[in-house]
């Protein structure tokens, strides 16, 4: 009776260790195959072409530094990884390199969605306009108050969130953050977030909205 008892005990034992060992193994899995980074603005400045034409950093003959990684060239990279669709929604885009990317996924089909803010798409710089007329959807959140989101998702999958508008100066000037992460409990909230602000701006619904107004004002 006694040796079972104790045979028993070491099996819950040995059952135990082994379950933590594998959730442990578990986690580790997960965790390497996770994305997480960190990025500080400002950038350091130096030539972003090699992110846009790998193997042209030979090539390149502009005045900046050559053959470095910076905080930009990390988040250029990650933007340019988009393979089906790019959800961005940002206060102010103003920064030609970001736009350049935005356009660079549009013509090779990524499909693309911009959200940004009303007063600030017009401002002078602001990429939205050129956006818009490469063909990009783009809807400017005219709410009475600020559209001072600044996020964008990759494929559903990554999440790039932080201070930092798409800006020279927030890039080159400011101090800024910026994460980056594939943690599926971050990144599904803006998604949802993203296409809440997206159907609230829809053009057609608020044609429809000012018909309403107008019919029952007519009536
Ligand atoms: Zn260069």
């Amino acid at each position: 009776m006694m040796v079972t008892m104790k045979v028993v005990g070491l099996g819950i034992v040995a059952l135990t260790v082994s379950l933590e060992l594998f959730g442990w193994f578990l986690s580790r899995l997960r965790s390497r195959r996770t994305l997480n980074e960190v990025l500080f603005f400002p950038s350091k400045v130096a030539c972003v072409e090699h992110t846009f034409t790998p193997n042209s950093h030979h090539s390149c003959c502009c005045s900046l530094p050559h053959s470095v990684e910076t905080s930009l060239s990390h988040l250029l990279r990650r933007i340019l990884s988009a393979s089906t669709s790019l959800d961005v929604c940002l206060f102010s885009f103003s920064n030609m390199d970001l736009s350049r990317a935005v356009l660079l996924l549009h013509s090779k089909g990524v499909s693309i969605r911009v959200i940004s803010d009303k007063d600030y798409s017009a401002i002078t710089g602001s990429q939205i306009g050129i956006l818009r007329k490469a063909g990009i959807s783009v809807r400017c959140d005219g709410s009475s108050v600020h559209m001072h989101h600044k996020f964008a998702v990759v494929d559903s999958r990554l999440l790039i969130t932080g201070s930092l508008n798409w800006t020279l100066t927030a890039v080159q000037n400011n101090k800024e953050n910026v994460l980056i992460t594939e943690e599926p409990d971050l990144v599904k909230p803006f998604i949802q977030e993203f296409q809440r602000i997206w159907l609230l701006n829809d053009p057609a619904q608020n044609y429809q909205n000012i018909k309403l107004i107008s019919t029952v004002q007519e009536a």
